[in-house]
């Protein structure tokens, strides 16, 4: 005979719903060896019997009381073919604790919503369908008093024991710090047969990260020789949850598992007339608003901006040799020092000279330059993260994002990324997706990500509207905002809908409560995220900035005389020394793949010389400020000191603001930059994926750049 067993908090209802389904046919015992009330029964249903166990009323499944161990063991050890936990309809939050916690279990569950009628008066809708649809178990609405659904009840329960409708609930996720070490750990214990015979590999995960003694006994008895081993990973994995969230490994659990009953309340259930007064989540009433959720959200976002550029580029605020200086100058001041260092070079060995400075310093400069902004960055989004809030933004834009395939905590990496057009970068843009658990929805976010204006940009924006537009500096940049957010979700939505295909599966979001963040642990995983970025980023920026080098470098021109000759049409005899170095750049590999590239970029605007301004920006945005400046005979310009430039483009005749605005968008669309694809390739996992963000946006950069240069000759603007 198949088996059910009712579970529920004490007075959910799950003895009048028992006694609906079971009638007269009941009997009561005790539980082997303690004094827990065993009450049994059989329901009969169309000619089929089933047996039917009311479960003590537990709040939780943790071994504290005799009720839960019993509660908990039976559901492990007898495995009934189906768990029906009885949820007060009009008490939603507090009970859906312990139907997150028989949900971990991986039990098949059916969810009876009772006391529907109580919620009803108190003004409390709960959408179950919703609800159904979201945990991935069937849920029916009863009133237990009155024995209202019972019919239904029954029917459902013998469909589930049939494998008629699905009552595998789906993964409870407690945030994205918890939710690796779960995995980890889980994933340990598939390989112990004897454990995962009995239990779900996820529920020991979490009862281990509970510190749960019953499981950890077991763990010991039946783990053999792989026992040691798991329990020692999982003290490793409390101790790093702890150190994270600066709090008991047990108490987080719990709070995530609050969270994700929050978030669950937050889709599912409506609240009408009075209940709305009764709710006492007070923030998130405010924060959440429809209306005015937005609006703070853009307050907050922008705070965040100007302390995170303030803090590091424009406050002079380290002490340094008598003077102050901005975290980022400090930086700087420090790689020149080294380039001084190494000028005596020069005269004596030029090759040597040039790779150091050039490649190298100039190379690890260029990659730590950016730590103090991402430091700062990181440590404020951390800071968000910790305290709630980035939870609530990704709930407030979730509808919107979905339109265009992506989702609400996609919203973290684009603003990262510079999504407010202020400025930012991919590159924690990218590794910001983590917080996304649908490992497409990551994808497509990490692609679409470097399309927002990061800080890279921004020079290359300022001196060619400097050069072009200088009386429209604030409407450029809106333009550019603008045109940066239709180009990711237009490419999300065909990435979506092409590429990355697959229906976006329904998904609680944790809504944490709200928290101080904890300063200690902020520090540390801001530093080990700025590490990270040190390391790696700094390791193949490294390698390909000598490579960069290398092309630009080599081969140099046989000596002047012979140069003019070949190259008079691009530079005049008796060059001056920046014209000498445009014509080693022209002579170079680069300077002949810039030309060769020309037949095909002419249809865009671009003569050689900006393809190789382009090629050296796929290294980093901003070289293509310097490499032009090199290019146009003009000696190294710095990004900072671009006016004469932008001076220069204006007054030459080949150039025209036409030609200025395709390269901007060419600049904002075409391939994320050397370092944000070495991260793209770690972060998805392979090669393909970082080549296919350079080929796919450079394509959607050429093809859109052709279309604005070509529209605009036909409408008869810039002069060709
Ligand atoms: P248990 O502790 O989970 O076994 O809960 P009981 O079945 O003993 O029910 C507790 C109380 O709630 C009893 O007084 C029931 O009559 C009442 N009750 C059960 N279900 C409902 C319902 O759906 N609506 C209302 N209004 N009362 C209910
Ligand atoms: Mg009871």
């Amino acid at each position: 005979m198949a088996g059910i067993a009712i579970a529920g908090n004490p007075n959910a209802g799950k003895t009048s719903l028992f006694n609906h389904l079971t009638g007269a046919a009941q009997s009561v015992g005790n539980y082997p060896g303690v004094t827990v009330e065993r009450k049994e029964g059989v329901a009969r249903f169309n000619g089929r019997r089933v047996s039917v166990v009311d479960l003590p009323g537990t709040y939780s499944l943790t071994a504290y009381s005799q009720e839960e161990l019993v509660a908990r063991n039976f559901i492990i050890e007898d495995g009934p073919d189906l768990v029906v936990d009885v949820l007060d309809a009009s008490n939603l939050e507090r009970h859906l604790y312990l139907a997150i916690q028989i949900m971990e279990m991986g039990a098949p569950l059916l969810l009876a919503l009772n006391m529907v009628d109580v919620a009803k008066r108190r003004g409390i809708q709960v959408d179950h369908a919703k609800l159904s649809e979201l945990l991935g178990v069937p849920v029916v609405p009863t009133v237990g008093s009155k024995g209202t659904g019972i019919k239904e009840l029954l029917q459902r329960c013998i469909e589930a024991i049939d494998g008629k409708v699905a009552v595998s609930p789906r993964a409870v996720t407690y945030g994205h710090e918890v939710d690796e070490e779960v995995d980890t750990l889980a994933e340990l214990a598939t390989g112990v047969p004897l454990l995962v015979a009995r239990y779900s590999p996820r529920w020991l995960a979490v009862k281990l990260l509970e510190g749960d003694p019953e499981v950890e006994k077991k763990v010991a008895e039946l783990g053999g020789e792989a026992a040691p081993a798991l329990l020692e990973a999982a003290r490793k994995a409390v101790k790093a949850i702890e150190r994270h969230c600066g709090d008991d490994c047990s108490t987080v659990i719990a709070e995530r598992r609050y969270g994700y009953a929050a978030g669950i309340m937050r889709e599912c259930v409506t609240l009408t007339g009075e209940a709305r007064e009764m709710n006492t989540d007070r923030i998130d009433r405010i924060v959440c608003n429809r209306f005015l959720g937005p609006l703070i959200l853009v307050g907050v976002v922008a705070a965040l901006f100007f302390t995170v550029f303030k803090v590091s580029t424009e406050w002079a605020w380290v002490p340094w040799f008598g003077g102050w200086y901005a975290p980022v100058d400090w930086v700087e001041w420090f790689f020149e020092r080294l380039a001084d260092a190494v000028a005596g070079l020069e005269p004596r060995a030029p090759i040597l000279h040039s790779l150091i400075s050039d490649a190298l310093i100039a190379g690890v400069g260029g990659v730590l330059g950016f730590v103090p902004l991402i430091f700062t960055m990181f440590l404020l989004i951390s800071a968000l993260e910790d305290s709630g809030y980035i939870a609530r933004v990704a709930f407030i834009l979730d509808r919107v994002l979905q339109t265009f395939g992506l989702q609400g905590k996609s919203i973290l990496a684009m603003i990262v990324s510079g999504g407010l057009g202020a400025g930012g970068c991919a590159v924690p843009g990218v590794l910001a997706t983590r917080t996304l658990r649908e490992e497409k929805d990551r994808l497509i976010t990490m692609l679409v990500a470097p399309f927002m204006n990061c800080g890279a940009k921004l020079p290359v924006y300022a001196m060619l509207i400097a050069a072009f537009f200088p009386h429209r500096h604030t409407q450029m940049m809106l333009l550019l905002w603008a045109f940066s957010w239709v180009v990711a979700l237009c490419a999300a939505w065909v990435l979506r809908k092409f590429v990355i295909r697959g229906e976006q599966t329904p998904f609680v979001m944790e809504l944490p409560p709200y928290h101080v963040p904890v300063l200690r642990s902020l520090l540390l995983h801001t530093w080990e995220r700025t590490w990270m970025y040190v390391k790696k980023a700094g390791t193949i920026i490294l390698a390909i900035n000598v490579l960069l080098w290398a092309l630009m470098y080599f081969p140099q021109p046989p000596d002047a005389a012979n140069v003019s000759a070949r190259f008079q049409a691009i530079v005049p005899s008796h060059a001056s020394e920046a014209e000498q170095a445009a014509n080693a750049l022209a002579h170079s590999y680069a300077g002949r793949f810039g030309r060769a590239l020309e037949p095909i970029t002419q249809y865009a605007g671009f003569d050689w010389r900006t393809n190789i301004a382009l090629v050296g920006g796929f290294m980093a945005k901003e070289v293509v400020v310097g490499t032009l400046g090199t290019v146009m005979a003009m000696g190294d310009v710095e990004p900072g000191q671009s006016e004469t430039l932008s001076q220069r483009l204006a007054g030459d005749p080949a150039w025209n603001p036409l030609k200025g605005f395709a390269l901007m968008i060419f600049v904002m669309v075409y391939a994320p930059c050397f370092v944000c694809m070495a991260v793209i390739r770690r972060e998805s996992g392979s090669w393909k994926w970082a080549l296919f963000s350079t080929a796919y946006s450079t394509i959607i950069a050429f093809v859109l750049t052709v279309l604005i240069y070509q529209g605009g000759l036909a409408l008869g603007l810039g002069i060709p």
